[in-house]
């Protein structure tokens, strides 16, 4: 049984709390780093690559993107390419053709204009037209090897990182940190269930044992905001689950097809992709749909869900203002009714017809088991569901409080290096950001 004490004390073995064990360990002066992970294994839950897209997000096809965002986004997500470089084994990061596919006059001319907005800041997408298209993704392009009858342009590119294996990642952090000296202990099987202050330090009690902690940084997907709100911070949070499942049919492209965003709707609209744990197959996905637990596949944690939401007058109001526009009511019943066995396979092949347009409803099977949950934060103080990441960070004090929804694993480094600066501020520390900088920002810091 643990009874020690620790630099830092990371709770979630996910993407987000290995990316930072690694940041840590190679990067700054921390001696000692405990990562608590709930489950038997690393990345056991929604950095999964059975839980989540596999993608990339550099910005290029993400139309649910404004391009500062993008350009942001570009940056984090090369951090994980410089550190596949730096590496010996690289099992996690792969180039497959990527596209933002544009169908019907509206939408081709959205994407030009988007193209040449984009164009200087991702110089490598192209613009295609469909006879290109249907050299990079002929069941796109054709119907029986005929054109397909609308009007259809996509912006891509074939030779950049666009597929990503979160959980294989999360290990190869792991196994980095621990070719560093800082002491790397991760304890499986150990869920945290108090988090304890005292003076000059934190008491975790975990199954294992209870751990000590100078500082402690809470990345545990949903369960994050209970732990922050069992310390009373967070408290004008609340977490609204939005699961995503997928569809999958016999390996049809080749790479990924993005599609072009309705702004109304909160969450990226559909796509394709290859699947790194599946070859054989196309994923299709993901839907979104609200479910009222904290995660998917595990059993349990409906009770855990209603003690984060904390159901009032003011949460009640976002759903409220969500539901009361037509597009987004139609949007959640339509992702409710994907779940629905007899019905959910016709619904969804309509949909997705526009990525494959000789799609046939048998020839897709509901993807039983894939699929994890986004914990998006509703922000009770201004009424809003918050669509990004969101962080807890209470001043004097040495905790961070992490809830990390798409696109979380793409920007794991990033997120790490912020985390990192405060931690070793906090702690007194010096961090090696001149090294960071060159090895995983390309000689440029965010700051600069
Ligand atoms: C359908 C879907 C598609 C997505 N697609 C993409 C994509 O293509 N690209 C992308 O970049 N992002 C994508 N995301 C988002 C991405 O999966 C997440 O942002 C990322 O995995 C979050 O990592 P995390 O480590 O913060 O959380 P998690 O992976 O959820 O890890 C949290 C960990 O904390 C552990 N834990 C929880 N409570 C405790 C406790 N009390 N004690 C100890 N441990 C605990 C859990 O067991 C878990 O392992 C997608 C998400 C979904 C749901």
């Amino acid at each position: 049984m643990q009874n020690r004490m620790f630099d830092v004390v990371i709770v979630g073995g996910g993407i987000s709390g290995c990316a930072l064990t690694y940041v840590l360990s190679k990067y700054s002066e921390v001696k000692s780093i405990a990562v608590l992970e709930k489950y038997g294994s690393l990345a056991p839950l929604n950095s999964n690559a059975r839980a989540n897209s596999q993608t990339l997000h550099c910005g290029d096809i993400e139309t649910n993107y404004k391009l500062e965002k993008a350009k942001l986004v570009k940056r984090q997500a090369q951090m994980l390419v410089n550190y596949a470089d730096l590496v010996e084994k690289n099992d996690f990061i792969f180039k497959f053709p990527k596209m933002i596919l544009a169908v019907g006059e509206e939408e081709c001319e959205r994407l030009e204009a988007r193209h040449a907005e984009f164009a200087e800041a991702f110089p490598y997408m192209e613009l295609w037209d469909a006879e290109k298209i249907a050299e990079i993704e002929p069941a796109v392009a054709l119907i029986d090897g005929k054109p397909r009858p609308e009007k259809i342009i996509a912006c891509g590119c074939t030779d950049e990182y666009s597929a990503v294996n979160f959980g294989n990642l999360s290990k190869s952090f792991i196994n980095s940190a621990r070719n560093t000296n800082t002491e790397i202990n991760v304890s499986l099987s150990s869920e945290v269930e108090k988090i304890a202050q005292f003076d000059d330090h934190y008491e975790l009690t975990t199954s294992q044992g209870t751990f000590m902690a100078k500082f402690v940084v809470v990345s545990a997907g949903a369960h994050s905001l209970l732990l922050a709100n069992q310390l009373g911070h967070g408290l004008d949070m609340s977490i609204l689950p939005m699961a995503g499942s997928f569809y999958y049919v016999p390996k049809i492209l080749n790479g990924k097809v993005y599609t072009m965003q309705n702004d109304k709707l909160p969450f990226a609209a559909l796509h394709g992709d290859p699947d790194l744990v599946e070859m054989s197959k196309t994923r299709l996905g993901p839907t979104a749909l609200v479910l009222p637990k904290l995660e998917r596949y595990t059993g349990g944690t409906y009770l855990d869900f209603w003690r984060s939401l904390k159901l009032d007058g003011k949460v009640i109001r976002v759903f409220w203002d969500l539901m009361k526009d037509s597009t987004i009511r139609n949007y959640i019943f339509r992702n409710f009714a994907f779940e629905i066995p007899i019905i959910r396979q016709k619904l969804f092949a309509k949909d997705a017809q526009k990525i494959i347009p000789g799609l046939k409803a048998e020839d897709l099977e509901y993807a039983d088991g894939i699929g994890g949950l986004r914990p998006q934060v509703i922000n009770k103080t201004d009424m809003v569901l918050q669509l990004g990441e969101a962080s807890i960070v209470p001043e004097g004090e040495n905790l961070i409080f992490n809830m990390t929804p798409s696109p979380g694993a793409t920007t794991c480094l990033g997120n790490a290096y912020r985390d990192a600066k405060i931690v070793t501020e906090r702690l007194g520390i010096k961090m090696d950001r001149a090294l960071i900088t060159k090895e995983l920002l390309g000689g440029q810091d965010f700051e600069d």
